[in-house]
């Protein structure tokens, strides 16, 4: 070659051979390898990947205290009136006592249980509850009383979350304070003493029906009592019957019923109920 000739040359060329020999052993050592047909190695996950930001939970105020009713409660009973509430049997307007705050059950006859105005499909509901302290009776017939979670009738159509003195008197399990009536039994008997106020935290999931009336998803219920979990997104069987296995009824949404139990005992007193419905 002429190149060859040129002796002040050759070193330049020697040095650009290895120049371009250690090139194309470095792309041999430090490209990416991917076999034929194979995709490009994909880039390392982020935490940014797994971030939701939308849609923004909607802003709700806490009240002052967790029993008291947050900012997009309805309020069903804040101790001053029944406006939000009907006879259960007629539709006319409730006949409990409202006095000094409270709502005191009447046993009067003809008076009945009475039911919210309004209707409710999901839900969260706060309620309270007192058995006086001079209670009498045993059993069922010792401050019974019942918040029926969808009132599907005038009497006791529906499913009732059990009210009754469970401190220390003894009936059938599935029938004390924190049953699903005559089907869930409550996880742990947490009664206060007669006298005391108790509360019941609700979250009903409704039962929803095929367009024929046949179920399509049963009914759920998680219940707090006084604050201890007592039943834990129990799955109910249909309707609370007092005789009978339970079965479902198609419904849509209906109203929340308080229980005016037939029993002789003292009258009990409910106070501060709320509700939030669940979308
Ligand atoms: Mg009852």
């Amino acid at each position: 070659m002429e190149i060859m000739r040129l002796p002040f040359l050759r070193p330049l060329t020697l040095a650009t051979l290895i120049a371009l020999a250690a090139f194309l052993f470095s792309q041999q050592l430090f490209a990416p390898q991917s076999a034929p047909g194979q995709a490009a190695t994909p880039a390392a996950p982020k935490p940014e990947d797994t971030e939701v930001w939308e849609p923004v939970p909607a802003i709700v105020t806490p009240g002052a205290t967790c029993t008291a009713p947050p900012s997009d409660a309805i309020v069903l009973f804040d101790g001053k009136n029944l406006d939000e509430w009907v006879s259960a049997q007629d539709h006319s307007p409730a006949k409990w006592v409202v006095h000094d705050g409270i709502l005191t059950v009447s046993k009067e006859k003809g008076v009945g249980n009475i039911e919210t105005k309004r209707s409710f499909k999901n839900y969260q509901l706060h309620i309270e509850w007192r058995i006086p302290e001079n209670i009498t009776g045993s059993d069922q017939a010792r401050g019974n009383s019942g918040v029926f979670l969808a009132s599907l009738g005038p009497g006791d159509d529906g499913y009732e979350l059990q009210v009754l003195d469970s401190y220390n008197n003894k009936t059938y399990v599935n029938g004390q304070a924190g049953s699903i009536y005559k089907q869930g039994i409550p996880l742990v008997n947490a009664n206060r003493k007669p006298g005391e106020w108790q509360t019941y935290d609700v979250v009903w999931t409704a039962p929803t029906f095929t367009d024929d009336g046949s179920l399509k998803t049963p009914a759920y219920v998680t219940v707090f009592f006084n604050g201890i979990l007592v039943q834990n997104h129990f799955e109910l069987k249909g309707q609370t019957l007092y005789i009978g296995k339970p079965f479902y009824k198609k419904y849509d949404s209906a109203p929340i019923k308080l229980q005016a139990h037939g029993d002789k005992s003292e009258p009990l007193s409910y106070r501060n109920i709320w509700i939030r419905e669940i979308k």
